[in-house]
């Protein structure tokens, strides 16, 4: 089976600003219903979460089951990604050209992937990195590129929820402008 788990991360977070805004965005959480404040064994991959609130059905498109799991807050530089699975193309944050990655049958593309992963692997060791567009040649900072099914997100904090049903986009617009009108993306999938 494996879990599932959709994580709202804040691209627009700085290292300076993200554990400020970690606990603005609890504190809403929390005050809304959707989240409790205490901690309990309830993530995985981590020993405490914040358990569902009372009225956690607020942040759910559809109310087909009860979420069973809770929230891990997660603050510092992190490559955010799906999971089980990859994205199949990137897009340009210039041109909106899409870079295939991998070829119909999931073959990875060598050479398409080869500037990503190393401008992720910069991207972890100093926070910044761009990759070039094939098709424009403009650099376009890694955190702006745009991933098939938001497969990938880069930055400093992410709201990572475990097994709980779909959220609303209502829910996700209220949320961002929690965080100061900040742009998110939901980063979903399988463990
Ligand atoms: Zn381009």
């Amino acid at each position: 089976m494996g879990n599932y788990f959709q994580t709202i991360v804040d691209l627009h977070a700085t290292p300076a600003d993200a554990t400020a805004l970690a606990a603005r965005g609890l504190d809403w959480l929390v005050a809304e219903g959707i989240v409790r404040a205490e901690r309990t064994d309830c993530v995985l991959g981590a020993p405490l979460g914040h358990p569902p609130g009372p009225l956690w059905a607020k942040a759910v498109e559809q109310v087909d089951w009860e979420p069973s799991d809770g929230l891990k807050v997660e603050t510092g530089r992190t490559v955010f990604h799906g999971g089980q699975g990859d994205a199949m193309y990137a897009a340009c944050p210039h041109c909106a050209a899409r870079v295939d990655l991998y070829t119909d049958e999931w073959d990875a593309i060598e050479d398409a992937w080869d500037p990503f992963n190393k401008a992720i692997g910069t991207w972890r060791d100093s926070g910044q990195a761009a990759v070039t567009c094939p098709r424009c040649s403009r650099a376009g900072d890694l955190t702006a590129w745009t991933w098939d099914n938001d497969y990938y997100a880069f930055g400093y904090l992410g709201f990572e929820f475990w097994d709980w049903p779909e959220f609303s986009p209502g829910f996700l617009e209220r949320f961002a402008r929690v965080l100061g009108d900040h742009r998110t993306v939901l980063v979903g999938g399988k463990f």
